[in-house]
């Protein structure tokens, strides 16, 4: 009996490391390179805060522990994490604009677009705020979408030349996590082997 039960949970054991998936980056995951604090304004809608909170959870799902982020009450710095390693402080600020608003239909004009989503950060990158245009946003995936491409501009990460990214430079609504173009933007940046 005790035999058949030993045998039963090797088989268990060889089965698990058999079908293990090769990991992208496996050496990598390990302790985070960057904590952001995430502050969404209360003028946007319960369900666009759920959709903003999806977009950034796309990235924390695919860097597997990389990054680290929390929503905050407030576009302050909060409580820090501990981290045995240097890591990078972000702080995120998720607010809401209109299609009439002055500097969207500028932008409108001077570059023959429909903006979407815009980012704004500061020179050292580690404040940014990110204005959803929400009149144009019509559907849950959108939001999610452009929440989630413009935060990867927010971490301070540039467009891949890819069309279905995350960071592709034209929204590419289908994706539902990182590609390998966006952990390798991300890694380039963050130094994720040091
Ligand atoms: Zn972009």
């Amino acid at each position: 009996m005790t035999q058949r039960v030993i045998a039963f949970i090797c088989t268990l054991l060889l089965i698990c490391s058999c079908s293990a998936p090769p990991v992208l980056y496996s050496s990598y995951y390990a302790d985070p390179v960057v904590d952001v604090n995430v502050y969404i304004s209360p003028e946007l809608s319960n369900e666009t805060q759920l959709n903003i909170v999806a977009g950034i959870m796309l990235w924390e799902r695919s860097l597997k522990g990389l990054m680290t982020w929390k929503l905050v009450s407030a576009s302050m710095p909060g409580n820090e994490i501990m981290s045995r390693k240097p890591i990078q402080k972000r702080y995120v600020t998720f607010d809401i604009t209109s299609e009439q608003e002055t500097w969207v239909v500028k932008y409108d004009n001077t570059h023959d677009s429909r903006l979407l989503g815009m980012y704004v950060g500061d020179s050292l990158q580690e404040y940014a705020t990110i204005w959803l245009i929400v009149d144009r946003l019509h559907n849950k995936n959108a939001e999610t979408i452009i929440a989630a491409h413009e935060f990867g501009h927010a971490l301070g990460l540039d467009h891949v030349e890819d069309k279905v990214s995350v960071l592709s430079r034209l929204y590419a609504f289908d994706v539902n996590e990182l590609s390998k173009f966006d952990v390798r933007e991300f890694c380039d940046h963050y130094d994720c082997s040091r």
